[in-house]
């Protein structure tokens, strides 16, 4: 299948079903699957054998959507999540432990910021941020003996920064880590990490690739690039018996397409069950089958909104990767030839309360906390998420009391200009 084009994959890959089958992936909504014997459940337990025995750990309906997921990203082997949150923690904690360190771009998403910074050093996991823009000297010396992974986002939400993955790639490969990159954003229509060097992938499902803000969730695709073995004394969860089953060495048995995300699958899933619904990998999967031909559009309307805004008197800065007075242009350029996403955001002169009257008077972008849907939104930080925050310190933050992020949805582009144009009036 990853040989097709990704419109085809988007389409088809994951699912094939057999003579007189349903053409589309069925809801297998069970908690609980049969067997004739306890030997045969048994060789499932032993991981001696593939099936089905309970929802929490695999269920067909997810797998299905996770092998799609892993074509088009290119990679070997993936699992779906109950949340963006729940994909890029066990990304990290599938390899990383008490006494572990990370070492990760400074700019990514609020809640996985909090999630490494304050939530995982509760479990003794510490971190050092880099800004994405480092240098090549500067991304070395945050290294240490026991750095386990290094972590960025492609294009970065809510600050629109571009990742040189390649650059972080190598630096993770040369201390002998993986890299994991969060894809949300540009989704693998328009950039494919493991081809520049990513190891595992992930993804808040939430965004494009559901598309209709109808289900929460995620996944984690692992590219089978990664050799365990070779640096099998920084990862003994990989390459050590596994007690909890029977001595099983992941990397051995299942090698390197497969040890990641079996043992992400057979240990977290098992001991935290972040589980997606089988009805939102459905609905996950409707959305899948036309991201190829929603993202172009959302790219579209998210590149006419930022050079509409751009020639406003109102308007005091643009932030878009696919603006070429963008710092980020070139490299977005490089990585995403076709354009990156529909999200722009930008800072309106008189701070806080010209956004809070400009956004009162938007008509079809609508306030909320949401990104990446087919309807426009739109959000000012600081008079929301960030609302606790004095301007100055919104200021230290990089996040103006005037910015507003705007979610370019499926719209008439006219439509939203003219949406924009009415309220800046
Ligand atoms: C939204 C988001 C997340 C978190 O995903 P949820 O599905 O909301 O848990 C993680 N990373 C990025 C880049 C996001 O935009």
């Amino acid at each position: 299948m990853s040989q097709q084009g990704i419109g085809t994959r988007c389409v088809q890959a994951g699912y094939t079903p057999g003579n007189g089958e349903p053409r589309q992936i069925p809801i297998i909504q069970s908690t609980t699957f049969k067997y004739d014997t306890s030997e045969d459940m048994g060789k499932l337990f032993d991981l001696e054998a593939s099936g089905y025995f309970y929802t929490r750990l695999q269920n067909p309906t997810n797998d299905h959507v996770a092998a799609k997921i892993a074509a088009l990203e290119g990679g070997t082997a993936a699992m779906l999540t109950s949340s963006g949150q729940a994909a890029n923690f066990f990304a990290l904690f599938n390899i990383c432990e008490c006494g572990s360190h990370i070492v990760a771009s400074s700019s990514i998403y609020g809640g996985t910021f909090n999630l490494i910074a304050v939530t995982m050093a509760k479990m003794g996991v510490t971190v050092t941020f880099v800004s994405p823009d480092c240098t090549e000297d500067e991304l070395n010396a945050a290294f240490k003996d026991n750095t386990r992974a290094v972590f960025g986002e492609t294009i970065a939400n809510p600050a629109l920064t571009v990742l040189d993955i390649e650059k972080f790639a190598k630096a993770a490969h040369s201390h002998g880590v993986p890299l994991i990159v969060d894809n949300t954003f540009p989704t693998p229509v328009n950039c494919r990490p493991i081809e520049w060097g990513a190891d595992i992938v992930t993804h808040s499902t939430t965004k494009y690739m559901d598309g209709h803000g109808a289900a929460v969730g995620g996944v984690i695709v692992d590219s089978g690039k990664f050799d365990w073995m070779a640096h099998a004394d920084k990862f003994p969860g990989l390459t050590q018996p596994d007690d909890s089953y029977h001595g099983i060495v992941y990397a051995e048995k299942f090698g390197k397409e497969g040890a990641f995300i079996t043992k992400c699958t057979s240990q977290l899933m098992r001991d935290f069950g972040c589980i997606q619904s089988p009805q939102n990998a459905f609905i996950l999967n409707l959305g899948l089958e036309s991201l190829h031909v929603r993202m172009p559009k959302h790219v579209e309307n998210g590149l006419a909104v930022a050079k509409f805004l751009q020639e406003q008197p109102q308007v005091k800065k643009v932030n878009y990767p696919g603006l070429e007075s963008d710092p980020y242009y070139e490299i977005a350029k490089k990585y995403m030839p076709n354009g990156g996403c529909g999200v722009v955001s930008f800072e309106l002169e008189g701070g806080r309360a010209a956004a809070e009257s400009f956004m009162k008077k938007l008509k079809i972008a609508a306030i909320e906390t949401h990104v990446a849907d087919a309807r426009t939104c739109c959000l000012n930080p600081a008079t929301s998420t960030h609302r606790q925050m004095t301007d100055e310190q919104l200021e230290a933050a990089g996040i103006p009391a005037g910015l507003i992020r705007i979610s370019c949805g499926l719209e008439d582009k006219e439509d939203l200009i003219a949406d924009i144009a009415n309220a800046l009036k």
